[in-house]
């Protein structure tokens, strides 16, 4: 079976480096809010070309807690709106509706499965607040558009970047396009930990003292709390790994475009709709999905022919069971793209000669 993802070769690839820095870790008597997750701070920080980050618990946590820290700062109040792509994981509305503020269901464009700028102009309403932009499958959302559209009404901008490390367009990534951005460093992700992880990056001071408070109880200073913070860091161990897998990050992207071009230009299966990659912009190619209107066969015939495929997401957010009040929402276009999206293994450490296995599996799919 080709796997999906196989995590474990992708780490051992890297397992001196990783043990040298567990064991660095271990000997330094120090664990939480210390020196490896301040080095990976400003190392993530540079990388995305914002001024600062801040390590916190999970991708989850670094969007819920952008939307808490600008509601402490008055920037939003209970109620206001904040659009998101229709079409996101759930995580990006788990974010929004903690913090009481109201998820507006927008419909991704149909190409890039990104947020429609067009969608959003046309959803402007009077309590609209801020975009909540996802770079999904690793592809930057239209953040040009999206940032002409915030500034000519006052948004905030939010990036969900959790599938996004090092998408870029010209030479500025994801991470430095809106006013704050959250990523995860979940272990399956493009930067990914050895267990749970994220963090926030932004280039507004302010924000980023507020997020440094209440991922750690409320307080800048011990004993000390402004706020009724949580308990959300980035541990020293998870900080260590990741400082080792963010000098890999470019070089395994790299190999993922790699891959990518290799489907695209050998899957011609008039009855799967490839996706798109137009050559400005970096893709970094966390997923790589097709469509087809017979996706459940498709999915069995690769099964069948050893190539393991996964479906992201087989149920839109607003038919989940956790939010009632979307239920009755109809939203063609994203209903659709659930029922025909298929995801293909994107690995970087698979060998060409399985990468071949998956084209040719595609192609021999009769549907
Ligand atoms: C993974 C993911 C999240 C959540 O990140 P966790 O670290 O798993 O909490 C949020 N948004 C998107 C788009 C994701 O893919």
């Amino acid at each position: 079976m080709i796997p999906f993802l196989n995590l474990k070769d992708l780490n051992a690839s890297l397992r001196d480096e990783l043990l040298e820095a567990c064991a660095r870790v271990i000997d330094s008597g120090w664990y939480i809010m210390g020196q490896e997750l301040r080095a990976f701070e400003q190392e993530f920080a540079d990388y995305c070309g914002s001024r600062h980050c801040i390590g916190v618990a999970n991708g989850l946590d670094a969007l819920t807690l952008t939307l808490r820290a600008w509601r402490e700062l008055g920037r939003l109040q209970e109620g206001d709106e904040i659009m998101v792509p229709a079409n996101t994981y759930i995580a990006t509305l788990l974010a929004i509706t903690e913090n009481g503020l109201k998820p507006v269901l927008v419909e991704p464009d149909e190409h890039s499965f990104n947020l429609s700028p067009e969608a959003v102009r046309k959803a402007l309403g009077p309590r609209t607040r801020a975009l909540l932009p996802v770079h999904l499958y690793g592809r930057l959302a239209d953040m040009p558009a999206l940032g002409r559209i915030a500034a000519e009404h006052g948004l905030l901008v939010l990036e969900d970047a959790a599938q996004g490390h090092g998408a870029s367009l010209g030479s500025r990534k994801a991470g430095n396009w809106g006013d704050a951005a959250g990523f995860s460093f979940y272990p399956g992700k493009n930067l990914g930990a050895l267990g749970d992880g994220g963090a926030i990056t932004t280039s507004d001071p302010e924000l980023a003292t507020t997020l440094q408070a209440l991922r750690n109880y409320g307080s800048h200073v011990k004993y000390q709390n402004l706020y009724q913070g949580v308990n959300s860091r980035l541990d020293e161990l998870q900080a260590a790994m990741l400082r080792v897998k963010l000098r890999h990050l470019d070089r395994q992207t790299a190999r993922r475009q790699q891959i990518a071009r290799h489907y695209l230009d050998g899957m011609n299966n008039p009855a799967v709709q490839l996706p798109i990659w137009e050559r400005a912009e970096q893709h970094v190619w966390h997923l790589f999905v097709v469509r087809s209107q017979q996706r459940d066969r498709l999915q069995q015939l690769l099964g069948e022919a050893g190539v393991q495929t996964m479906i992201h997401y087989p149920i839109p957010p607003h038919k989940q069971q956790a939010y009632p009040e979307l239920n009755a929402q109809t939203l063609p276009l994203t209903e659709r793209i659930h029922q025909e999206v298929l995801s293909l293994p994107m690995d970087p450490s698979m060998t060409d000669e399985q990468v071949s296995r998956v084209i040719d599996a595609v192609n021999q799919a009769r549907l």
